[in-house]
C-alpha cells in the first residue's frame, strides 16, 4: 500500500515516464540528470515554507551554492513581495533588528550583504545595558572599539537584499512564489523515508508539489510545525514591545545601543543615524497599548523618562554594589571597573504611524527535524527580543543547515534522510537551549525590583562587567 496512493501521475508528462508509478518517477527525477525539467512538473528538490528573513537566506544559501546546482529550489511565502525597484524608502521602517558578526558572515558569503550596505546599514560600536533599580551597568564592545559589535538594518531591507540576490542567480535556480501559502502536508512515516522519496505539499490554491526536503521557515506560529506533529513548548510573557522610530533632539555620532531594565522590562534604544534611533520597549500588554494611544508629545516624555527618570534604590544594594567594586578593583586591577558610563540621548519626536506592540513569548519545538523536514528560524525556536538574537539564531540555523545539506550533496546522499538532518539538529539545539534558557532567566531576573533580585543582578552584572574574558565570551557567544 503506498503512503500516497497507488495512483499514477496525469501531468502531461512525456513517453516512459507517463506509464511510470508516482514513486519510481520521483525516484528519477530527483536523480541529478533529470533535474533541469522537475520543476515544470511539481517536483523541487527543496521546498522552503516560509519567506521572511530566515526562509529568504536559506532559498539564497542553498540558491547560490556550486554543490546545488542543477537542483530545484522553491521559496513559497504566504503575503505578497517586500522588493523594491532601486531606491531606499525614505522613512525608516519601524521593525529593525540588531545582525551580530556572524549573520553578516552569512550575507556577506550568499552575497546579499553588498547589497544591504548599499542600501542603509547602521554599524555600532558599543552596547551599554543597565538597571534602574541599581547602579549596576554593563558595556560590550569589540576589541577596543576597533570593530563593531553589531549593525542595525530594518528587517523588510534584509529580505529585500536577499531577493536581489536570488533574482541574480543564474537558470532560475530558486523559484519564488508570493501569496503562496502551504494548506497541508503528507508527510512519510519513519522508516519509508527510501521507499517515498518525497514529501507531498498542498498549496492554499490547490496545487500539489512534490519535494525530496520540506524547510519550514514560517515563523513562530508555525503550521507546518503542527501538521508535522511535533512538540512545541512554549509560553507567553504577557508583555508586548512597542516600536517606534525615534528622532534625536540633536544630531551625535550614535554608534552606541542602549538598553535600561526597568522593573517593567527592558527599553532599548538602537541606532540607526545620527539623528534617528529605533525603539524597542517590552512592558506589560496593558502599558504597551496605553503607550501606542497616548498623544505624541506624552508619548516622547514617556520614553525620555523611561532612559532618565532616577528610581528609588536599595540601601542594601547600593552598600553590596559598592564593596563589590572595591574587591573587583583590587582583585582585577586592570580590568575592573574600567567601563565608563555614557547617557543616552533625549529624543524630541518620532516618525508619523511609526508606533506599532508585537506580543512577546518563548518558543522552543522538541524536535526540529523529522524525516524530509525541517524547521529553522523561529519555527523553531523564539526567543524574547530583551538580547536582539531571534533571527541571528534562525541566521546561524541557515548557515548550519546548508553546510550540512552541501555535504549530503557532495556525498550523494538524499536531501531528506533523517541521518544528516539529526546533525543539524544536534548543531542548532546545543547552541540554542542554553541561549533560550539564559534570555528567559535574565528576562525574569530584571522584571522585578524585589530587593534579593536586584542584589543578584547588580552583583551579577558589576562582576561580569570587570572580568572582561567572561565579557568577551558573551560577545562571542551571542554572534555565533
Ligand atoms: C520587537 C522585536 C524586535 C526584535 N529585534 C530583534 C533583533 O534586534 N535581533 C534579532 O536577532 N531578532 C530580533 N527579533 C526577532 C526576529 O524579529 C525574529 O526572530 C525573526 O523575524 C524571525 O524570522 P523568521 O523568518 O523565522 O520568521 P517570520 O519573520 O515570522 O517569517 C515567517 C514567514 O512565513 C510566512 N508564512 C507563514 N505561514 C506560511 C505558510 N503556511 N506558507 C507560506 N508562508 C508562510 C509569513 O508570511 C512570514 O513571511 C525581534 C522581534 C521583535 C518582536
Amino acid at each position: 500500500m503506498s503512503l500516497f496512493g497507488a495512483s499514477r501521475l496525469s501531468i502531461g508528462l512525456v513517453g516512459v515516464r507517463r506509464s511510470l508509478p508516482r514513486s519510481a518517477l520521483l525516484a528519477r527525477l530527483f536523480c541529478s540528470t533529470e533535474t533541469e525539467s522537475a520543476g515544470e512538473h511539481g517536483f523541487y528538490h527543496v521546498t522552503i515554507a516560509g519567506g521572511g528573513m530566515v526562509g529568504t537566506a536559506m532559498a539564497c544559501a542553498l540558491g547560490s551554492h556550486p554543490m546545488f546546482e542543477g537542483k530545484n529550489i522553491l521559496l513559497l511565502e504566504a503575503g505578497p513581495s517586500k522588493t523594491y525597484s532601486d531606491s531606499v524608502p525614505d522613512l525608516y521602517s519601524n521593525r529593525v533588528s540588531s545582525l551580530n558578526p556572524g549573520t553578516v558572515e552569512l550575507l556577506k558569503s550568499i552575497g546579499a550583504w553588498q547589497y544591504l550596505s548599499k542600501m542603509r546599514v547602521k554599524p555600532y560600536k558599543r552596547i551599554q545595558v543597565w538597571d534602574s533599580c541599581s547602579d549596576a551597568m554593563i558595556t560590550f564592545d569589540r576589541d577596543n572599539f576597533s570593530k563593531e559589535v553589531a549593525h542595525i538594518v530594518e528587517n523588510n531591507l534584509t529580505i529585500n537584499a536577499l531577493s536581489k540576490v536570488i533574482d541574480s542567480l543564474k537558470g532560475d535556480r530558486v523559484e519564488t512564489r508570493y501569496r503562496s501559502m502551504v494548506k497541508t502536508i503528507d508527510l512519510p512515516k519513519q522508516g519509508d523515508n527510501a521507499k517515498y522519496p518525497f514529501v507531498k505539499v498542498y498549496l492554499e490554491n490547490g496545487e500539489e508539489i512534490h519535494t525530496q526536503l520540506l524547510i519550514g521557515a514560517d515563523g513562530a506560529n508555525s503550521s507546518l510545525r503542527r501538521m508535522a506533529n511535533i512538540n512545541h513548548i512554549n509560553w507567553s510573557y504577557d508583555q508586548s514591545a512597542v516600536v517606534s522610530t525615534l528622532q534625536l533632539a540633536e544630531p551625535i555620532e550614535n554608534n552606541v545601543a542602549w538598553q535600561r531594565f526597568l522593573p517593567t522590562g527592558p527599553i532599548a534604544m538602537l541606532p540607526l543615524s545620527d539623528t534617528e534611533s529605533s525603539l524597542v520597549w517590552s512592558t506589560s500588554n496593558q502599558d504597551a497599548k496605553k503607550l501606542v494611544d497616548l498623544p505624541e508629545d506624552q508619548f516622547i516624555d514617556a520614553v525620555n523618562n523611561a532612559f532618565w527618570q532616577e528610581s528609588e534604590k536599595h540601601p542594601l544594594v547600593d552598600t553590596a554594589g559598592q564593596i563589590m567594586g572595591n574587591v573587583l578593583s583590587t582583585l582585577l586591577p586592570s580590568t575592573g571597573g574600567s567601563s565608563i558610563r555614557q547617557l543616552p540621548p533625549s529624543i524630541i519626536g518620532i516618525d508619523d504611524n511609526s508606533r506599532a506592540m508585537f506580543p512577546l513569548g518563548l518558543g522552543h519545538s522538541t524536535q526540529y527535524v523529522k524525516p524530509r523536514l525541517v524547521l529553522i528560524g523561529d519555527a523553531a525556536h523564539r526567543v524574547h527580543p530583551l538580547a536582539g538574537l531571534g533571527v541571528n539564531l534562525g541566521f546561524a540555523d541557515v548557515a548550519s543547515l546548508r553546510d550540512i545539506l552541501v555535504e549530503a550533496v557532495k556525498n550523494a546522499e538524499d536531501l531528506g534522510a533523517l541521518p544528516h538532518l539529526l546533525d543539524y539538529e544536534t548543531e542548532r539545539q546545543k547552541h540554542v537551549v542554553p541561549i533560550m534558557a539564559t534570555v528567559d532567566g535574565l528576562k525574569r531576573l530584571f522584571s522585578t525590583d524585589a530587593a534579593p533580585a536586584v542584589l543578584l543582578r547588580s552583583l551579577g552584572l558589576q562582576a561580569t562587567n570587570a572580568f572582561k574574558p567572561l565579557k568577551d565570551l558573551f560577545v562571542q557567544g551571542a554572534s555565533r
